[in-house]
């Protein structure tokens, strides 16, 4: 049996977005800033993707801004802002659980621009507390920077909270919603959000395209200098297949958000349930409130994280250890451990994502391979023979 249980790394392109943008990449081939009949043909499919996506949020379709991916979004919003404020100091908040494309850039600011920033620490849940962004802004601060849900535990951040004190003192708010829109409701407008960031592959879209949400009449500058795409904001040649995919797995997306959302988050909860019902000594980290439906992050104490994920791989279920972003290096997640949890415990995590794809068959299995690997490890561990698996360590 083949198990995709990794859909917060990246999610199957949906068939029916597939067959949408097939006519682009062939018939439909014209580059939408040309004049001619195939140049406004595909202009057309741009213009009706960007009216569907900004439809999808609560937003106008010119305040909607093509990209290759998060990434960027998350880099032009923060760079962009940057550049653009007339002020001397400059102040950004954000949390210490963001995803390394904010992580970085906000790293980039602080040695390059002399930027300073607040980084929030998080509950045991995983969520910035309200009161802190609060107590932390000062005269300075030019941005709150908050991720919508966080990738690797699922946590759901108080973001109309947060917009509503942004409003209030006349900072902007950028929201790296990445994770967020398959499965949250999102209205820049009720939600006071002046920026935002989100990544076609992580909603079954394909993979190369994002968008950058600003609010009109938000001052940013701009990070690909070069032609007159999107308002002169974003230079490169307009892909149009991947925005009209964009655009069809979004619809599809809210479309069916509500149903997917009820049947995954009961797959999900049935599974923890299992896991820390039937296997010992097994944490779950982060909390079952405030998440998304998908994501379940458990920790197995007394076993490293990717010698699960290695078993799990061999018996066909993908899932991944702390974020695919830092596995290849053996620095435990910052998520987790910002979460409060011991080092030990960090570097046996592991996050299962569902999807919507995803079957009660495909569960059951999965726990089956799981609990099998997991004794087989502790057998092997040298910590849990001497502890005879007490739990002391943790
Ligand atoms: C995946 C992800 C990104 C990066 O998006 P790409 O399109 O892969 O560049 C940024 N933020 C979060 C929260 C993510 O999960």
């Amino acid at each position: 049996m083949k198990v995709y249980l990794d859909n917060s790394a990246t999610t199957a392109l949906d068939k029916e977005v597939l067959e949408q943008m097939i006519p682009y990449f062939t018939d439909t081939f014209g580059n939408p800033s040309s004049l001619h009949n195939y140049g406004r043909k595909a202009l057309k499919a741009v213009d009706e993707s960007r009216e569907i996506i900004a439809k999808c949020i609560g937003a106008k379709a010119n305040e909607i801004y093509f990209t290759s991916g998060g990434s960027e979004s998350d880099n032009w919003a923060l760079k962009g802002v940057v550049k653009a404020s007339k002020q001397k100091k400059k102040h950004i908040i954000t949390s210490c659980i963001e995803h390394p494309a904010i992580m970085d850039t906000l790293a980039y600011l602080e040695e390059k621009e002399n930027v300073s920033v607040t980084y929030l620490p998080v509950d045991k849940g995983g969520r910035v507390n309200v009161k802190d962004i609060e107590d932390s802004i000062t005269d300075d601060t030019i941005l709150v920077s908050v991720m919508f849900a966080n990738n690797e535990m699922g946590a759901i951040q108080p973001i109309a909270e947060i917009g509503k004190i942004c409003k209030e003192e006349g900072i902007l708010f950028h929201t790296d919603a990445v994770q967020a829109m398959d499965s949250q409701n999102i209205d820049v407008n009720e939600l006071n959000i002046d920026l935002l960031s989100m990544s076609a592959h992580k909603f079954h879209g394909p993979k190369g395209i994002g968008v950058l949400y600003i609010r009109s009449g938000v001052k940013i500058d701009r990070l690909i200098h070069g032609g007159h795409q999107e308002r002169r904001m974003r230079a490169g040649t307009t892909d149009t297949p991947l925005i009209v995919g964009m655009a069809k797995a979004l619809e599809i997306a809210v479309r069916d958000r509500a149903e997917n959302n009820a049947r995954i988050s009961s797959l999900r909860d049935d599974f923890v349930k299992r896991v820390l019902d039937e296997i010992p000594f097994v944490y779950l980290n982060g909390g079952m409130e405030h998440r998304l439906p998908n994501n379940a992050n458990l920790s197995f104490a007394y076993i490293e994280g990717e010698s699960i994920l290695i078993n799990l791989d061999l018996a066909g279920v993908a899932v991944s250890s702390g974020s695919a972003c830092s596995s290849g290096s053996l620095e435990p997640s910052h998520v987790i451990l910002a979460l409060g949890v011991k080092e030990e415990l960090a570097h046996s995590s592991i996050r299962f994502s569902l999807g919507k794809d995803t079957t009660q068959e495909e569960m059951d299995y999965t726990f089956d391979v799981l609990k099998a690997s997991v004794e087989r490890l502790r057998q092997m561990s040298p910590l849990f023979n001497m502890e005879k698996g007490t739990g002391s360590y943790v």
